[in-house]
């Protein structure tokens, strides 16, 4: 068994303190994203797990060893990175195989397990081929590769799909997805892309300068979010925020002309950010709202407003009728559909 653990995990460079304390348990097998803006810590935190930052104070486990000490050839984890760093002068077979070579594994047991990660990940058309001789994806394959090769307990990744063009992006996205399933190790994977994070995660961490923010399944985050910062950063587009004051039970939200029912958190006279999500507002005919740009994406629109107190909102719009650019609207959400948070703590109030 082989999930791990962070305690009161903290690393410094010098007098300066980048991660605070984290507290994190990942389950054997659990496919875990660390996502959050750029220098928020994703990187220092997995090289930490990896062995390739040393700990400054706390504990890390895997399975159940305390591996924080622990040269990283010893702790059973292999990384993925954004650049692929493979030999130029070796051929993808090669590539893959010379970690277990190094550590004088048999020939019979190398070429064993390379021919089983080429087949996971559909690389047998090009084993002899150098990496200059490969696309982007090809290459991150054969990074992949070499990982699967080490039959490591644990799966590290930092921001795999980077250097990857848009479609080349999906497209691995569904490949890593599908080797998760294929071989149920424990992954940890960085991102800074919620998209990726939604998609490939069991478990999200939402980290925020050095600290987590929120830890939760995908849409667990998505639906019922602690945080102004996580409501806006998972989902796509990001959530709308526009100030209301409460009243009587009541939030009034002069920019949208909308009056909703505040949850028994508020008080009265608190001053509230009111997050909507573009999916969840419907454009009306006529209304003091002016469209500014709309943006057809084919199956999609996305109605840029400017509402009449000036704030700018993002609607979805799915139907055959939908709105142009200078059109006057009116928008429209389902009171249930409402995140409400402390404009200065930021906190969800429910
Ligand atoms: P992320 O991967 O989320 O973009 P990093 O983990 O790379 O962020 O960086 C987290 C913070 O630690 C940043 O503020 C960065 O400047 C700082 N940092 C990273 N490496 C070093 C280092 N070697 N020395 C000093 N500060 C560092
Ligand atoms: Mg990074």
């Amino acid at each position: 068994m082989s999930g791990v653990t962070l305690n009161k995990v903290i690393k410094r460079y010098g007098d300066v303190q980048v991660i605070h304390g984290i507290d994190l348990q990942i389950e054997d097998g659990e496919f875990c994203v660390f996502v959050g803006p750029s220098g928020c810590g994703k990187s220092t935190l997995l090289r930490m797990v990896a062995g390739l930052e040393e700990t400054t104070e706390g504990q890390i486990t895997i399975g159940s060893r305390d591996v924080t000490r622990m040269d990283p050839a010893e702790r059973g984890v292999a990384m993925v990175f954004q650049t692929y760093a493979l030999y130029p002068h070796m051929t993808v077979q090669e590539n893959m195989g010379f970690g277990l070579k190094m550590n004088g594994h048999p020939k019979a047991e190398i070429a064993e397990k390379v021919a089983e990660a080429s087949r996971i990940l559909k690389l047998d058309d090009y084993l002899k081929r150098k990496p200059a001789a490969l696309s982007g994806g090809q290459r991150q394959r054969v990074s992949i590769g070499r990982a699967i090769v080490r039959g490591p307990e644990v799966f590290l990744f930092d921001e795999p799909l980077s250097n990857l063009d848009a479609e080349l992006r999906v497209e691995m996205r569904v490949e890593i997805a599908r080797l998760h399933k294929e071989i149920g190790a424990t992954m940890i994977y960085v991102t800074h892309d919620q998209v990726e994070a939604m998609t490939l995660a069991d478990k999200i961490v939402v980290l925020k300068f050095g600290e987590i923010e929120q830890v939760g399944a995908p849409m667990d985050l998505y639906r019922d979010p602690d945080n102004k910062f996580v409501a806006g950063f998972i989902g796509s587009p990001a959530m709308n925020f526009v100030s209301g004051t409460v009243k009587g039970g009541r939030i009034a939200v002069e920019g949208l002309g909308l009056d909703l029912p505040a949850p028994a958190a508020a008080s009265d006279g608190q001053a509230v950010d009111v997050g909507l999500r573009p999916e969840h507002l419907t454009v009306t005919r006529d209304g003091p709202h002016r469209v500014d740009i709309a943006e057809s994406l084919g199956g999609v629109s996305y109605a840029h407003l400017i509402t009449g107190k000036g704030e700018k909102i993002v609607v979805e719009e799915r139907g055959t009728h939908r709105s142009k650019s200078g059109d006057s609207v009116g928008v429209e959400i389902d009171p249930e559909q409402v995140f409400v948070f402390d404009a200065k703590t930021e906190l969800r109030l429910r």
